[in-house]
């Protein structure tokens, strides 16, 4: 992977957020839609305990409806508040305050009964890198500047964010990052972009991005790319299922280098920008029975 690991960053991130916890009232997870598994800390429900939360299932425009409808329910089940939201339009981002302040309705209203009235709520959001965090809290807080770099181990203040006059939001210092163990978690982030090209070569990442669409959403391949999808045999071994439609895929589209044999490489590119620019349509990676 080429997201150098920081173990010592991780933990200081953690203690921050651990240390912050005690500041907050509730906790906003924002997570990729397309990839809620592969898009969070494995370790948050740990740090965060038994904090409410709520999830903010971010990128929902890129998602498969059915998919978004299936995690919102998976989410519920387990106590969890849930928000669909595509930060990038601001789709659904106007509900957050409203949402936060009714799932903590008890508590404001204790806090009423004790004199605290009109005490502001306070959230912390966490999010691993690309899911749109800063996208998110910018368009939540109205505001257009770009975000200060996260660069681990840098320290920067406390930033807090006032979202309305009864809500403010403490954005995490520091990086929380993905679970990289993973064969299949690291697949799904390098397809979604959520890693940097150079962790595979574009070729092989393509391969596995046709066998899983193939698996998944054999039609939006074989609507975009007018592919034939052969019978998956039991012989193809490695990843060859993949490199055939590959194949297949270039030759329908022209990409033939000099010999008349296709242009994998070229495909693999133009698969990879077209799947991550919603040229393929909505996709759903993970599902909740995944898990
Ligand atoms: P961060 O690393 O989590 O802070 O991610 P950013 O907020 O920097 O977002 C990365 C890219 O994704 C930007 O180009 C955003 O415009 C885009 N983006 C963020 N949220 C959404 C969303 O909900 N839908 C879509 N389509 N794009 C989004």
């Amino acid at each position: 992977m080429n997201i150098q690991w920081y173990p010592g960053h991780m933990t200081k991130t953690r203690r921050q957020i651990e240390a912050d916890l005690k500041n907050v009232d509730m906790v906003a997870e924002i997570i990729d839609a397309r990839i809620p598994v592969a898009s969070r800390n494995p370790d948050i429900d740990a740090i965060v305990g038994s904090k409410p939360r709520l999830i903010v299932l971010n990128r929902a425009d890129q998602a498969d409806p059915a998919g978004n409808r299936a995690w919102r329910a998976w989410f519920q089940d387990r106590g969890y508040t849930v928000l669909e939201t595509d930060a990038k339009t601001g789709a659904g981002v106007s509900q957050f305050s409203i949402t936060i302040k009714e799932a903590l309705k008890d508590q404001i209203a204790r806090w009423r009964e004790k004199g605290q009235v009109g005490r502001i709520v306070r959230v912390m959001v966490v999010g691993i890198p690309n899911v749109g965090k800063s996208t998110f809290i910018n368009k939540v807080a109205k505001r257009k500047s770009a975000k200060a770099g996260d660069k681990p181990g840098v320290t920067r203040g406390k930033q807090w964010v006032a979202v309305d006059a009864g809500l403010d939001l403490l954005d995490t210092p520091g990086i929380l990052w993905p679970k990289f163990e993973d064969e299949r978690i690291g697949l799904n982030l390098a397809f979604t972009g959520a890693v940097k090209d150079e962790v595979m070569d574009a070729e092989t990442l393509a391969c596995h991005l046709m066998e899983t669409l193939a698996e998944r959403y054999p039609d939006a391949l074989q609507e975009r790319y007018k592919l034939e999808l052969p019978p998956v045999s039991g012989q193809l071994e490695g990843l060859a299922y993949g490199y055939d439609l590959l194949e297949r895929a270039a030759r329908k589209r022209g990409f033939l280098i000099s010999g008349g044999e296709p242009d994998t490489e070229r495909m693999a590119k133009i698969l990879l920008d077209e799947f991550r620019g919603g040229k393929l349509g909505r996709f759903t990676l993970e599902l909740p029975e995944s898990v």
